[in-house]
């Protein structure tokens, strides 16, 4: 059952036509991997999913609710309430400095009045030992090494529950030897069946973990397959061309 799905979607900035008709369902519970050279348009996708970005043509409905229908979106309620189902972990962390760990993670759901403090502080503790970072809850960013970082941004993420989650690069900030933390947390979340889209250059990761992975190049999807079939036996001459570039 698709939890996602994009029809026919463009988006231009300007005279530039970053994406050129995406048509791509995503399944309940599978794990995504976007793979493609930069400038392919990756990044511009993820953050149309969840309204970061307006697209100019096409249809995204998540959860069979029309975000956008054929160019034209949702009202704004609907808008806020269709994309509260998925959570965005970036490439850059972008945690509050001013505020420790488990005020980060507090900050939106308290916003959004998504429980009472006690029961916030309750499911970020939780949250917190799910990452491996009890003790590190009274801590502020920037005492952090950034493998613990994406793990506190991986952590508020979830704090809304979200159905779905969407990284981006999520480990493409990070020294060699801090992306296997992080990568950790991100294949116990999909052994718990979460949906998860991932952006990544980590095509250990994608073959171990993703369902899918799909190739993108020059804002349209190019090829698609299970990693077994795309990286080992890759069709278009742009995937063979690109993995060849990539190892
Ligand atoms: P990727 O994530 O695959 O590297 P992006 O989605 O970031 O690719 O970018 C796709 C294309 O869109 C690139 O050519 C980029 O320069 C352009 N682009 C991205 N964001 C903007 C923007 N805000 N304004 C103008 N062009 C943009
Ligand atoms: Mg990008």
């Amino acid at each position: 059952m698709a939890i996602i799905e994009v029809t026919d979607l463009k988006k231009s900035y300007g005279a530039l036509e970053v994406l050129k008709r995406i048509t791509l369902d995503i399944n309940k519970n599978e794990v995504v991997a976007i793979i493609g050279p930069s400038g392919s348009g990756k990044s511009t996708l993820l953050r149309s999913l969840i309204h970061l970005e307006e697209i100019s043509a096409g249809t995204i409905r998540i959860a069979g609710d029309d975000l956008v229908r054929n160019g034209v979106y949702a009202k704004p309620q609907y808008i806020k309430r269709i994309t509260s189902r998925m959570g965005m972990v970036f490439q850059h962390f972008n945690l509050f400095p001013h505020l420790k760990v488990l005020e980060n993670l507090e900050l939106a759901p308290r916003l959004a009045k998504q429980g009472s403090p006690a029961e916030l502080r309750d499911r970020s503790r939780e949250l917190m030992h799910k990452i491996g970072l009890t003790e590190r809850a009274e801590a502020y960013p920037a005492n952090l090494s950034g493998g613990q970082k994406q793990r506190v941004a991986i952590a508020r993420a979830l704090m809304l529950n979200p159905e779905i989650l969407l990284f981006d690069e999520p480990t493409s900030a990070l020294d060699p030897e801090l992306t296997g933390e992080v990568l950790e947390v991100m294949k116990q979340l999909a052994k718990e069946q979460m949906t998860m889209i991932v952006v990544t250059h980590e095509m250990g990761f994608a073959r171990e973990v993703a369902d899918r992975v799909i190739f993108m190049d020059q804002g349209e999807i190019i090829e698609s397959g299970t990693p077994e079939q795309l990286f080992m036996n890759p069709v278009m001459d742009r995937t063979k061309a690109f993995l060849q570039r990539s190892y």
